[in-house]
Parts: structure tokens; C-alpha cells; sequence
């Protein structure tokens, strides 16, 4: 191994500097937590006025702290200021990104990985081992992920493997339906009060996916708060309703000449999983209520599943359903992607 490999450049330049000490931990502020604790931050501080102390974590993330707040403060270089420094002094080359972008993931600041990448691939889109990395693989004049080069294929992912169409259906595939939802709340949330909702929604796409025979779920829902207008309003934090008697409410196309309103449903953010397979069945296939108290649109609270008139009307909507559906032939329910996007 040479001297110039980046690996081993990597590694004496990280010997060197700790050796001599010239960054470890960065700059610290340690400062007074609600519950009078202390709580100590480490990386690097963009700005520092008489009021105010804001400082870079290692996960990338800016925090500002009033100075009061503060209980010591200790300067150092840190990390950050160290990758800045590599960065100043090198060409802008796809090489030097991708070496950046190494010494990187190596120092632990992965926030920045990614965007040496992507300055890698701006300059030359077909760096190989940036795109290596990245798990890409060449296919023609096309750099895919195996994934995208499945589906580009016509093949579908059914149990973990990659499988022809015709081949995956008699096996018992049934090609999911899925949504991409945006959940808001009009007021302010707390970071446990997300945590809380993104918990009840991860059960509700889980109870949704049962209901549907493991045929539809949510792939992705981003929870905004301070914002009116969403595909799923909550109307508050702390109640399975959102009104007295009322668990929740759909906007529901039963007129042909209906246009769609501007929101899927509405629920209480403490919402049953009934509520939630209810008002979706409305949502998604149009199904109004019934009397059926065995099925969910029948309403009674321990329901999970839909009675075979809903799925008379769930056949007619996506007429490549099956019904029933025995267990075994169900996929893993894929995990719900949840963004926060705390304003
Ligand atoms: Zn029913």
C-alpha cells in the first residue's frame, strides 16, 4: 500500500492530529437542561454573539443556545473545522469529493457523506467508485440500483426475491397498492407528541394492511404541525374523536361529479385502529357504512376486517385484488417511511 492511498492518508492524518491532540472533542458547550441537568453538546460554533451561542452537532444538526443557558463553554478545533480545511485546500475533482466523502464516513460526520457524493457525481456522473459506493452498477449506459434494475426488468420483489411476474402471481403475489399520505396538525407539536403520532400511525398502516389482506398500504407519511391543510388533518392531540360521538371523518367520492376535497380524513390523534381502517375504506374505495357490525364499517370497536360486501366494492376498485387471501401469501408489511417536519 502506498503512502498517497486514501485510505492510508486517511488514517496517518488522523494518527497525527490526535497524537498531537489538535481536535477531538471540538468545541463543548454544556448547558442547563428544563430539569436542571446538564447536557453537554460537541462540534463546532457558527456563531457566538453576547446573547446567543449557536454550534454545529456532529449529526449536522444547528443548535442555538442563549448564553445564560450555558454553563461552560470550551473552545477546540474540531471535526468539522478539519473536513472545511481538507475541503479549502483541495481541487474540486470527482476524486477528491469521493476521497472526501471517505474520510468522512471514517470521522463519523455522515451528514457530509452524502453531500461529497453528490459533488462527486456532479462533476463526472459516471465515477465509479463513488457510484460503487452508492451501491449503483452499470447496466448499458445506465447507472441503476439492483432494485431499479429489477423493476426495469419487469420483475417484482415478492418474499425477499426477485421474481418474474407470471412466476411471482402463481406463487400468490398480488401487486400492492400504495399511498403517500401528508398527516397535519393546525397547532404546535412537541417532539413527543410526533413520537407519539408517528407510533399510532405505524399501527394504523399495520391494521390497514391486515384489513386489505396485505394488498394496500402507506409507503411514506410525512407529519407537519403548524399547517391546516393536509391529506390527514388531526384534529387534536388527545382524543380518539374529533367532536363528541364523532371517531372521525372521510371525504368520500360516492357522486361520480363530486370533486375530490382538498383532504383524505380526518381523526383524533389518539385515533382507535377501527377509526382508521373505517374512514381509509371510505377514503380509498368509496364504501359507505353498513350495518354489518362485523365488519369495520359497521363500526363496532373491536372490528379488523371488511364483510363481503366491502369487498365486492374493494374488487371493483382495484379489480387485481384477491379475496380471500390466505395469510401465507402475504409479503412482509414494508415499514413505513415517517418524515417529521417540525415548524
Ligand atoms: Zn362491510
Amino acid at each position: 500500500m502506498k503512502a498517497n492511498h486514501p485510505v492510508v492518508r486517511v488514517l496517518l492524518w488522523c494518527g497525527i492530529f490526535s497524537f498531537l491532540g489538535l481536535w477531538g472533542s471540538g468545541d463543548t458547550v454544556f448547558v442547563k437542561d428544563k430539569d436542571k441537568k446538564s447536557r453537554k453538546i460537541e462540534g463546532k460554533i457558527t456563531q457566538e454573539t453576547d446573547l446567543l451561542v449557536t454550534i454545529l452537532d456532529y449529526e449536522g444538526k444547528s443548535q442555538v443556545f442563549q448564553r445564560s443557558d450555558l454553563i461552560m463553554l470550551t473552545h477546540a478545533k474540531s471535526k468539522i473545522d478539519a473536513y472545511e480545511e481538507k475541503k479549502a485546500a483541495m481541487e474540486n475533482t470527482a476524486d477528491k469529493h469521493y476521497e472526501l466523502a471517505v474520510w468522512c464516513k471514517e470521522n463519523k460526520l455522515n451528514f457530509l457523506v452524502q453531500k461529497e457524493y453528490d459533488a462527486a457525481l456532479a462533476l463526472n456522473p459516471d465515477h465509479e467508485k463513488t457510484r460503487a459506493a452508492l451501491g449503483f452498477k452499470k447496466y448499458g449506459d445506465k447507472w441503476l440500483t439492483e432494485d431499479e434494475y429489477m423493476k426495469s426488468q419487469g420483475k417484482v420483489k415478492y418474499k425477499g426475491k426477485w421474481m418474474d411476474k407470471t412466476k411471482a402471481s402463481e406463487a400468490g403475489y398480488v401487486e400492492p397498492v400504495t399511498f403517500t399520505f401528508t398527516a397535519v396538525y393546525a397547532g404546535d407539536c412537541t417532539k413527543k407528541d410526533f413520537a407519539d403520532l408517528a407510533k399510532r400511525f405505524q399501527q394504523g398502516d399495520e391494521a390497514l394492511y391486515n384489513a386489505m389482506e396485505g394488498q394496500l398500504y402507506i409507503s411514506k407519511i410525512t407529519i407537519k404541525d403548524k399547517t391546516p391543510k393536509g391529506d390527514i388533518i388531526i384534529k387534536n392531540l388527545d382524543s380518539d374523536s374529533i367532536a363528541p360521538g364523532v371517531f372521525g371523518n372521510a371525504a368520500v367520492p360516492y357522486d361520480p361529479n363530486m370533486t375530490w376535497p382538498d383532504y383524505w380524513v380526518k381523526i383524533g390523534g389518539k385515533f382507535m385502529m377501527i377509526t382508521f381502517i373505517h374512514e381509509f375504506n371510505h377514503a380509498i374505495a368509496g364504501s359507505p357504512d353498513e350495518a354489518d357490525q362485523s365488519c369495520a364499517m359497521g363500526g363496532a370497536f373491536e372490528a379488523t376486517t371488511y364483510c363481503e360486501v366491502c369487498w365486492g366494492r374493494l374488487k371493483k376498485k382495484y379489480p387485481h385484488f384477491k379475496h380471500p387471501r390466505p395469510k401465507k401469501d402475504w409479503d412482509q408489511l414494508p415499514e413505513l417511511q415517517i418524515e417529521i417536519v417540525d415548524q
